[in-house]
């Protein structure tokens, strides 16, 4: 898999934001704005590296917004927009990522999905931006005076993470050192690189201004927190190893089911899947289905996630408790989190594993079988069908 490394820019002193702090220190949900930013990236599963370019000013103000989070040292940025990323950029020469995403800190509500989009449009063109129509008719004139109508069609508006595979774009930067453009993009077309369009999101806005900054408390403060819970049980039957958590455990026994019967990736799917209202996991893998017999389980848990993602959402955290006296949870936990964590496509922080016995109690003290019982949380983008949930 290719390496990607993400520069944010945040060396601006925020002008048209007034007041004395700059713009991407501001708080936005109990966090600085750039925290937000900065996570957005960490949690992604196909970004290697972030390095923060900031002015050295602000030393103080990027420490405490990045307490706790796992960062390149930050690079101090230069007299322009277009210094700073080459300051960036010739910083992570050394590094050598393959493809590197440049992103302004004051987008906070970047997504996964126009992430993606980016980066996997880069593995046809040298450079890619998300961008959007512009839907208002546009005027040209001065400030009281309306001279003409500008022809919209075929215009977009430019948003970051702009992606760019980073030997060339570090050599468009070396090579027009100066100029003063206003985004990458420029600086690649410049160079005579092809630059891909890919759809951008409404919601990925750059707070410039403190009427902005409103709009994004008020956009995040509408951001659906949910938690679905789910349960399995599977029973023992002749075999040598159980399926638990997408791997393999040596066993005296295994488990019985149409799939290959992992029950805490069960549990773990139903937690998802309850988490949005989306059914169950016999609904969407069917055991009369001849497809799913003998399936390995972690498509169940990643096709859940993906329906979470296609919604605009993410999930938050997994959390699962496996029920029995024998496996010995223990000694392959760590292994475990890992797994689902990659399952997942999340940071194995927020991944959690337990194991439990119930004191020689019931069908799982008798030794005749293995529960388990989950829990997800997922945040949700405001939507339709979160009429009344509120309030
Ligand atoms: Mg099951």
């Amino acid at each position: 898999m290719t390496s990607s490394a993400v520069i944010i820019v945040a060396a601006g002193r925020g002008n048209r934001f007034g007041g004395d702090l700059p713009k991407q220190y501001a708080g936005l949900a109990g966090a600085p704005i750039l925290r937000h930013t900065v996570r957005a990236f960490l949690g992604h599963p196909r970004i290697g590296a972030v390095r923060v370019v900031y002015h050295p000013d602000d030393h103080d103000l990027y420490a405490r917004a990045v307490d706790g989070l796992d960062l390149l040292s930050p690079v101090a940025g230069g007299a322009s927009r277009q210094d700073s990323v080459r300051n960036g950029l010739e910083s992570l020469a050394g590094l050598a990522p393959d493809r590197v995403l440049i992103h302004d800190a004051a987008r906070p509500f970047i997504d996964a999905a126009t992430i993606d989009r980016v980066l996997d449009a880069l593995d046809e063109v040298p450079g890619a931006i998300p961008a959007l129509p512009v839907t208002d008719t546009l005027k040209r004139g001065d400030a009281s005076r309306v001279a003409g109508t500008v022809d919209r069609a075929g215009l977009w508006r430019a948003q970051t993470p702009q992606g760019f595979r980073f030997d060339a774009i570090l050599e468009a930067h070396r090579a027009l050192a100066g100029q003063d453009l206003t985004d990458d993009a420029a600086l690649a077309e410049a160079s005579g690189l092809a630059v891909a369009r890919v759809d951008g999101s409404e919601d990925n806005v750059k707070i410039t201004t403190q009427h902005d900054l409103a709009r994004a408390r008020a956009l995040w403060e509408k951001t659906v927190t949910r938690v679905g819970t789910g349960f399995d049980v599977h029973r023992f039957t002749a075999g040598d190893h159980v399926w638990l958590c997408g791997l393999a455990i040596p066993h005296t026994h295994t488990l019985a089911g149409h799939s290959d019967a992992d029950v805490a990736l069960h549990a773990l799917t139903d937690a998802v899947l309850g988490a949005i209202g989306d059914g169950d996991i016999g609904s969407h893998f069917p055991p009369s289905d001849d497809r799913w017999k003998g399936a390995a389980s972690d498509r169940f848990l990643a096709h859940a996630v993906d329906l979470v993602r296609a919604r605009g959402g993410r999930v938050e955290a997994l959390d699962v408790t496996i029920i029995c006296e024998r496996p010995k949870i223990g000694p392959h936990r760590a292994a475990m989190v890992a797994r689902v964590a990659q399952i997942a496509g999340l940071p194995p922080g927020r991944v959690s594993v337990k194991g439990t016995t119930t004191e020689g109690l019931g069908f799982t003290g008798r030794g005749e079988g293995i529960a388990a019982q989950a829990a997800a949380t997922v945040s949700l983008p405001p939507g339709d069908d979160d009429a009344g949930q509120e309030g």
